[in-house]
């Protein structure tokens, strides 16, 4: 087959693999995802999802990662998670210990009390969904894009599973899928979102530990949840903007 011929027959993605080899980690490059579909257009409305969580009110039962697993595909095998759930322990001596076994899908044993322990709690963590993403910055290709809805997400048809996102995100939200090699997140479960359901772990925490809403709707759940609650983002000084929000976070919490 001629050079020329075999050119025409590279598929796009074939094309964006042989030009990322000559995109520097932190180049810009914007490839137009005019095609993209996700289903926003069909809200009509111009939303800004984020998500809320009760640190006090999460046992740390893990059905909510359990739950993000099997309604995503996530692979079962540990260290592929969407969303996770972390024990912190903080000893009188300044100690603090974070915890998570298999994402917290388990549970966790009891706590070690060795020593003198002054508190322990869970923090379920997923993607921040942040207003201004690293991972959006540094994706060559604009496989990582931000939906205008406010999501995060990845369209794995541009995705050449380059890793630069997977590095760029501050919170460990990223991995690539070992089958499909191509960077995976929490997408606020975009399928269920969009045909006004709520995302799967939320819709199973026995606690209403979670709470997704849309901020630009007065009524909003998460609108209340941000008005009644003293709240903090993770790693705030990053000046990233999380659109996951924390009430009365303990300040060990990283
Ligand atoms: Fe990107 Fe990480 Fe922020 Fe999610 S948490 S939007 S993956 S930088
Ligand atoms: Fe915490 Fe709710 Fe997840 Fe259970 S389902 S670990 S209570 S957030």
């Amino acid at each position: 087959m001629k050079a020329e011929d075999r050119r025409e027959n590279l598929t796009r993605r074939e094309l964006l693999k042989s030009l990322a080899k000559y995109i520097p980690a932190a180049g810009l490059l914007w490839i137009s995802s005019g095609n993209l579909s996700f289903g926003t257009e069909k809200n009509g409305r111009n939303a800004n999802y984020g998500m809320g969580i009760y640190i006090k009110r999460c046992i740390g039962c893990g059905r909510c990662a359990d739950a993000c697993k099997r309604e995503n595909n996530v692979p079962l095998e540990p260290f592929f998670y969407r969303t996770w759930v972390e024990r912190y322990s903080v000893y009188m001596d300044g100690e603090v210990k974070v915890e998570s076994p298999n994402g917290g899908i388990d549970g966790f044993p009891p706590v070690e009390h060795k020593k003198p322990l002054l508190r322990s709690f869970f923090v379920p963590k997923l993607c921040n969904h942040c207003d201004k993403a690293p991972c959006v910055q540094v994706c060559p290709v604009g496989a990582t894009f931000k939906s205008p809805d406010g999501v995060v997400l990845v369209d794995e048809k541009y995705c050449i599973g380059c890793r630069y996102c997977i590095q760029a995100c501050p919170y460990g939200a990223r991995y690539l899928h070992p089958e499909k090699r191509v960077a995976d997140k929490c997408t606020f479960c975009y399928h269920r979102i969009t045909k006004g359901m709520r995302p799967a772990c939320v819709e199973v925490c026995p606690t209403n530990a979670r709470v997704f809403g849309d901020m630009n709707t007065l009524s909003s759940p998460l609108l209340r949840f941000k008005r009644m609650n003293e709240i903090h983002v993770l790693k705030p000084d990053l000046n990233t903007e999380p659109k996951v929000f924390y009430a009365n976070m303990d300040g060990v919490v990283r």
